[in-house]
């Protein structure tokens, strides 16, 4: 329009900058919504009203942030905001998991292990939760940047005196219900060192041990061998022959088959994938198989085995068996197929083991040595010998037995204690547990009151609840005692007079009273005679010398609890939860622990809604590692390009599965953000400053049936956003938006520009245009404002107060109303199918009349249509002007068939002040522009 006419137009005129710096101003907009309190305006905003509270699970304060904390925390903020602006109130509390092994593992890294080892608990627990208020600092800081709102002031912290009394509080009620109790489980044990190891404290290194080969007696005859005569064996494989003592059953592959190899006139049951194998192996010559009555050889799976017994190996002769059983991880690889199995020995064989009631029987000491004594549980022949002493002897005592098929020797990958650097056992010891199946209080098992409380659940994506619903199905009892010292201590005593262990009610009261006045400190530090009170007493033996064990709870335990500690604890936030929202990989961690506790205690679950997603992943979609160099770090992002682009990312994709990102995607998605901005940005030019739909407004019967339509489709879209936003599903209301922006662009926005651009200022026209303009824009501020929280309060400086809600800040609006619903504007929306057709059939004609040479201007102002329309669609266009809609001079309707459409040059002149072929005046001007000129001239 670089015409003479030029300041006789509309032109669009706006503060709202076309570049956004963002990664300059955002950081300066968050300064200010610090300093107003924007999060507590927004409370305050919806006081009085229905809450929302989605409660933040706690991130392990550990490290800066990565990306996937972002994609978490920015999930939540756009929920709260979008609740916020339905009129929920909704305080948001984030939190941190401050406990655990990483943290005290750093402390002890900086000390040194000789160094960590002589520092008293209290002192240790002293630098680790130095070190855990050091990391929270560095993660709170990133995760404002982002534009999260919240109580960042306050958050929940697991080591506060109150968190760590209402982890002994959660104890009790779960305690009074029936559910926990002592029982054995295998870890590793490093004889030298007198302790347990977690997973992370164990090395792997080379290691030869002996291999053996046994044959137990069976002591019952599977269905179709009853007519065997001769002797019945069963065949295992093992590399800790010091186990056999422990041994109870034998595990098979519930599918493999088995079959029964005869050997020297008795029969032994092996894999028969493994037998031709074996047998070489083992010297058997002219294997034949023991055959059934049919004549085939007798064969049965494992699962028909089950159940099956047979002498124990050591002590069977006492009479004492071991029992068949079977489990998926049996491979067919090596051995026999059949596992032999000391569930005190091994977790997979405890966890296979306790599936099916399989004893767990634990003959080793401490020092690693044979208990003394003659019957299982103890060592036997060998009492009182070093486990790996004795490996020898039994192999020796198998041969003499003529229970021994073989022996080799084996180099494998054997676990080393990190600190000693010994070879380590997997050793039973006591823990403490949740029980899974034992009927509560009041009748029902915590797994059947947790299934039935979690089909009450919201589910984000549905099916989720599958996966869930079959952790709690198939899950083991809860081991949730832990032998470190960054953590809240299992409140249990010991006798000092007759070793039985204390605890009841009233100790466990003296304990909630003492964590919450002086915190779980004194644990280490006090002496249990100086609050137990009258408590201090044993029931066994009336003795009053109790003393603290060391044991401290599993630290999935302190954020499961959160439900109680933050959310019924604090008088802004309500129990149960609305919302839980994180990764799918809490499925197995928080979600899982915070339903135990809450349903141990309470019988409800804590949370009515659960939200999951996937990883985020790099383009490729693999994991994030230094190591590939593909990491991406959301504080750098925010950095470079701002945090609303990292924003408009997490909006982008598809959460429910794992989301890609690395530079490219944030590339597009920087494109995209351009796109939007500079959409709201055309919209803002003629708006700011000219026009306010308060005062200039049209009634929305007197709009043009063109704007008519414009504003049914807006409606529509935005109840496409809305929709998906009720159902957490970002990246349609990103797609949605998205594809609206670049259909304003190429259609209605392109289309009406003319109007509003060259009509007369005050003309009843451009208004009509302008009050579906304003409503756009007024919809897009709102409907990307839980997004892109900068952008949007940037652009609320340049709108009229009308648009705004009267506020000044965006996080403070409320959510737009359409004025139409989509099903009261159904017709509309039919006519506006109808119209895009046409639009597209005229577009390509106009294309093909181009490059044919029939048409000689470039624009489509110079050409006009002949269109054909169906009597349906001719019908719902009619009163829309067409040539305005698709930009040309003139459009000739006529009826017919099918929607049809040919292009002509334009009759008229190209009028100079708006470049459209009209019969032109005497002044050279359009019909229109000579009025729009003389009004201006007014
Ligand atoms: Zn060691
Ligand atoms: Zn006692
Ligand atoms: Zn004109």
């Amino acid at each position: 329009m670089a015409n003479e006419y030029k300041k006789t137009t509309n032109l669009p005129q706006t503060g709202f900058p076309m570049r956004a710096s963002l990664a300059q101003n955002e950081p300066k907009r968050l300064a200010s919504w610090e300093d107003e309190g924007v999060y507590e305006q927004m409370l305050k905003k919806n006081e009085g009203h229905k809450k929302f509270v989605l409660h933040d699970g706690p991130p392990y304060a550990n490290g800066p942030i990565h990306l996937g904390h972002a994609q978490n925390k920015i999930s939540k903020d756009i929920i709260n905001r979008f609740k916020s602006m339905q009129g929920y109130q909704t305080p948001y509390v984030p939190g941190w998991d401050c406990h655990g092994q990483p943290i005290e593992h750093k402390v002890e890294t900086i000390l040194g292990t000789e160094k960590f080892n002589e520092l008293p608990t209290e002192k240790v627990r002293e630098l680790c939760r130095k070190m855990a208020v050091e990391q929270v600092d560095t993660q709170r800081q990133g995760f404002k940047r982002l534009g999260v709102l919240g109580e960042w002031d306050n958050p929940y912290l697991t080591y506060v005196n109150d968190y760590d009394a209402t982890d002994i509080e959660i104890f009790k009620a779960i305690f009074d219900r029936g559910a926990i109790y002592r029982g054995r489980k295998p870890v590793h044990w490093c004889s030298h060192c007198h302790t347990a190891l977690a997973e992370a404290e164990i090395e792997y290194g080379d290691e030869v041990s002996p291999a053996i080969f046994v044959r137990f007696e069976m002591t019952t005859v599977p269905a179709g061998l009853e007519a065997w005569e001769g002797k019945l064996w069963v065949d295992i494989w093992t590399t800790t022959p010091w186990t056999l003592p422990a041994d109870d059953a034998v595990i098979l592959h519930p599918e493999a088959s088995y079959v029964a190899v005869i050997h020297d006139g008795q029969a032994e049951i092996m894999a028969e994938a493994l037998v031709e194998k074996d047998c070489a192996k083992f010297g058997y010559e002219d294997v034949e198989l023991v055959r059934g009555a049919d004549g085939e050889p007798w064969r049965m799976t494992g699962t028909e085995l089950c159940h099956n017994k047979y002498k124990q190996p050591i002590f069977g002769d006492q009479g004492e068996e071991g029992e068949f059983i079977y489990a998926d991880y049996v491979t067919l690889d090596d051995g026999t197929g059949i596992v032999h199995t000391a569930p005190g020995h091994g977790v997979d064989d405890y966890l296979a083991g306790m599936k099916f009631g399989i004893p767990v029987v634990m003959p080793v000491d401490d020092d690693g040595r044979f208990f003394k004594g003659d019957v299982m549980g103890t060592g036997g022949p060998w009492s009182g010998m070093e486990v790996n002493e004795a490996n020898p002897k039994i192999i020796e005592w198998l041969r003499e037995r003529g229970t021994l098929i073989l022996h080799e020797d084996i180099n494998h990958s054997y676990p080393h204690c990190w600190r000693c650097k010994e070879p380590v056992i997997f050793r039973a010891t006591s823990q403490w547990f949740v029980s899974m199946d034992k009927p509560l209080a009041d009748g029902k098992s915590l797994r059947e009151e947790a299934t039935a409380e979690l089909n009450k659940v919201a589910f984000y994506p549905a099916h989720a609840i599958k996966r869930i619903g079959s952790m709690v199905e198939g899950r083991p009892d809860w081991c949730i005692s832990r032998q470190r010292n960054w953590g809240v201590p299992i409140p249990a005593y010991t006798c000092q007079d007759c070793g039985e262990v204390v605890m009841n009610d009233a100790t466990l009261d003296a304990v909630i009273e003492l964590f919450r006045t002086k915190g779980s400190d004194c644990w280490f530090t006090d002496d249990p005679a100086s609050y137990l009170g009258d408590a201090c007493t044993c029931e066994k033996c009336g003795g009053h010398n109790l003393k603290a064990n060391k044991d401290i709870l599993d630290v999935w335990w302190d954020s499961g609890v959160s439900h109680t500690a933050v959310c019924r604890h604090r008088d802004n936030l309500a129990f149960p939860a609305d919302m839980y929202l994180e990764g799918s990989d809490q499925h197995r961690g928080w979600f899982m622990s915070s339903l135990m506790t809450s349903v141990g205690a309470y019988g409800v679950a804590p949370y009515k809604s659960v939200v999951s997603q996937g990883f985020t992943l790099d383009g490729q979609g693999r994991k994030m590692s230094k190591s590939l160099g593909n990491v991406i770090d959301p504080n750098k992002v925010c950095d470079e390009r701002g945090a609303d682009v990292l924003r408009l990312w997490l909006a982008s994709v598809d959460t429910s599965n794992d989301v890609p990102c690395d530079g490219d995607i944030l590339g597009h998605v920087g494109e995209a953000y351009r796109k939007i901005r500079n959409t709201l940005r055309f919209l803002l030019g003629e708006i700011e400053g000219q026009f306010d739909p308060a005062a200039d407004a049209v009634e929305l019967s007197e709009l043009t049936a063109y704007d008519q339509l414009a504003l049914a489709r807006m409606c529509k879209v935005h109840q496409t956003v809305t929709d998906a936003y009720n159902g957490y599903r970002f990246n349609v209301v990103y797609r949605n938006l998205y594809d609206y922006v670049t259909e304003l662009s190429n259609g209605y926005l392109n289309a009406t520009k003319d109007r509003v651009y060259c009509g007369e200022k005050d003309g009843a026209e451009r208004r009509s245009a302008l009050t579906v303009w304003a409503q756009i824009l007024t919809m897009l501020v709102h409907d990307l404002q839980p997004i892109l929280v900068f952008t949007c309060d940037e652009i609320m400086e340049f709108l009229p107060a009308s648009m705004r809600d009267g506020q000044e800040r965006a996080a403070l609006l409320d959510w737009y109303q359409a004025p139409w619903t989509a099903d009261g504007c159904a017709e509309k929306l039919a006519a506006y199918e109808h119209m895009t057709a046409a639009r597209d059939a005229f577009t390509k004609a106009f294309e093909e009349a181009k490059a044919a040479g029939s048409v000689t201007e470039k624009t489509s102002q110079g050409a006009r249509a002949e269109l054909t329309l169906t009597a349906e669609a001719a019908a719902a266009l009619s009163g829309v002007d067409l040539a305005e809609v698709f930009v040309c001079s003139a459009v000739e309707v006529s009826e017919g068939a099918e929607l049809s459409c040919a292009v002509a040059p334009a009759d008229g002149e190209k009028c100079p002040r708006c470049w459209n072929f009209r019969t032109l005046g005497a002044d050279g001007l359009c019909c229109r522009c000579h009025d729009a000129v003389a009004a201006h001239q007014e």
